[in-house]
């Protein structure tokens, strides 16, 4: 018997000083996964509405117009509850909904970002090599360049011809579309090839997009597919050969936002990083009822993934402009809004992969299911590049969670010696704002097609519901 007792003390105290560590398979009720299944079916029309930051940013505001959300007029007075946005130059999006207390005691502010790695054509992309039209590229973002040939590829972005006219594009998207495509050589002769090493398995100069290949028939000079191919763009879209010089063309792949596992437990899509955080840290602000207790402020930025560099990135000042005619408004100066506010940096981390687990170091890890991720600092080898939220903070946002029942799990990017990366979590941290990433963790991140589980979808969705209506 005393045997006995001693195991029952080892387990209880085991579950007493032990940190729990949960599946939200098994902490979920059957309601709330049945919840979780629903909110992603929004998250995936979300997702093939929006490849692009200007057309996330879009349909970011049609469902804030819809939900009540007006444009924001710095000469207006707004009251608590009132709902408002301004876009930045179409590529990103600052919501807020105005809270009880006056700016002067700072802003819940979520930033996520909607731009995501692809092909951009070059300012001067059309040529014909051999009979074969293409477009050149230089590829935005990180990504494994070997993941993109043989991927059917959509083209999206605008062309501001010679007159000054915008041109919209989004081709390959429709079924009766065309695709575009990057080839890559058959592994009969690909014994060069395979000598390279992987980073080099395909140059960037090598991301060429093949777009054509008949003649224009009435020529028989040279070049008659690059002609070809120019007449159907000038019919299609009225541009010219030197209106690629004023576009902004993105290559992304043309598939769209699918149910993955015979569960259909997981989401797969291109773009997750960062339109899963993105469309979570909306969803929250539009579901804010009624006035929060301190303004409630979504981020939907662009240009993370070079870097948040650029005027629609977070090292600009739009944000923190956005942010001083918030407080001008009740007389409150700016640096008094920032600095008494919190930020949630809403981002994707790494999740485990049980294939590649070198990398990782378990204990520290994501894990795809185990619900949202808080990663206290990001960076790389001596948490270089990082905001390294403060202990104060991280405690702060984890009895937030825990009050509020949301499922969260600890993340960091991989082992110390082994790379790294960063988010806007330091950009917004230098405004002097307490700031902590927090997101979903991705399987393939970065690659064409990113898993994603649902459950931690929903956490997160929570876990900015729960920070607007956090008090702190
Ligand atoms: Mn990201
Ligand atoms: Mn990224």
């Amino acid at each position: 018997m005393a045997k006995k007792e001693k195991k029952t003390d080892a387990g209880e105290l085991k579950e007493k000083l032990f940190m729990k560590r949960v599946n939200t398979g098994f902490e979920m009720s059957e309601g709330d996964i049945a919840k979780a299944d629903k909110f992603c079916e929004g998250y995936k029309v979300f997702l093939d509405a929006g490849k692009t930051e200007r057309e996330a940013c879009a349909e970011a505001v049609r469902l804030a117009e819809a939900a009540g959300f007006v444009p924001f007029d710095k000469s207006a007075k707004y009251k608590p509850g009132d709902r408002v946005y301004r876009v930045n130059r179409g590529k990103a999006i600052i919501l807020a909904v105005i809270g009880k207390k006056t700016p002067d005691h700072g802003v819940n502010l979520a930033a996520a970002h909607i731009d995501s790695p692809r092909l951009d054509l070059k300012q001067n992309p059309l040529y014909e090599n051999e009979g074969l039209a293409y477009f050149k590229t230089h590829y935005y973002g990180g990504i494994k360049k070997y993941q993109w040939p043989v991927t059917p590829l959509a083209l999206h972005g605008v062309i501001y011809k010679a007159d000054g006219e915008r041109v919209d594009v989004k081709l390959g998207e429709d079924e009766s579309d065309p695709v575009l495509v990057v080839t890559d050589i058959l592994p009969h002769l690909a014994d060069e090839q395979y000598k390279r090493p992987a980073s080099k398995l395909i140059k960037g100069e090598e991301l060429n997009i093949l777009i054509g290949s008949r003649p224009f028939r009435d020529d028989k000079a040279s070049e008659a597919v690059k002609l070809g191919i120019m007449c159907i763009l000038n019919e299609k879209y009225g541009i010219t050969e030197s209106d690629f010089i004023s576009a902004e063309l993105e290559c992304v792949p043309a598939f769209k936002a699918k149910d993955v596992g015979f569960d259909r437990s997981m989401v797969g899509a291109y773009g997750q990083d960062d339109r899963v955080c993105a469309y979570t840290a909306l969803q929250a602000i539009l579901a804010v009822k009624g006035a929060p207790d301190r303004t409630a402020v979504t981020v939907l930025t662009d240009k993370e993934e070079i870097g948040s560099e650029g005027n629609t990135g977070l090292r600009s000042a739009y944000m923190k402009y956005f942010l001083y005619d918030l407080g001008e408004m009740y007389g409150v100066d700016g640096r008094t809004v920032l600095s008494n506010s919190k930020c949630l940096s809403a981002d994707v981390n790494a999740a485990f992969d049980p294939t590649f687990s070198e990398p990782f170091e378990k204990l520290n890890a994501s894990y795809a299911g185990r619900g949202v991720v808080v990663t206290k600092y990001t960076g790389s080898r001596g948490k270089s590049g990082t905001n390294d939220s403060s202990a104060e903070y991280v405690s702060e946002i984890r009895r937030m969670l825990d009050k509020d029942g949301v499922i969260w799990q600890t993340g960091e990017l991989g082992k110390v010696d082994f790379g790294g990366g960063g988010t806007v979590a330091m950009y917004v941290a230098n405004l002097d704002i307490d700031t902590i990433d927090i997101g979903v963790p991705v399987l393939s991140m970065h690659a064409p097609f990113e898993i994603t589980a649902k459950n931690d979808i929903y956490m997160a969705f929570r876990a900015f519901k729960s920070f607007f209506a956090h008090k702190g």
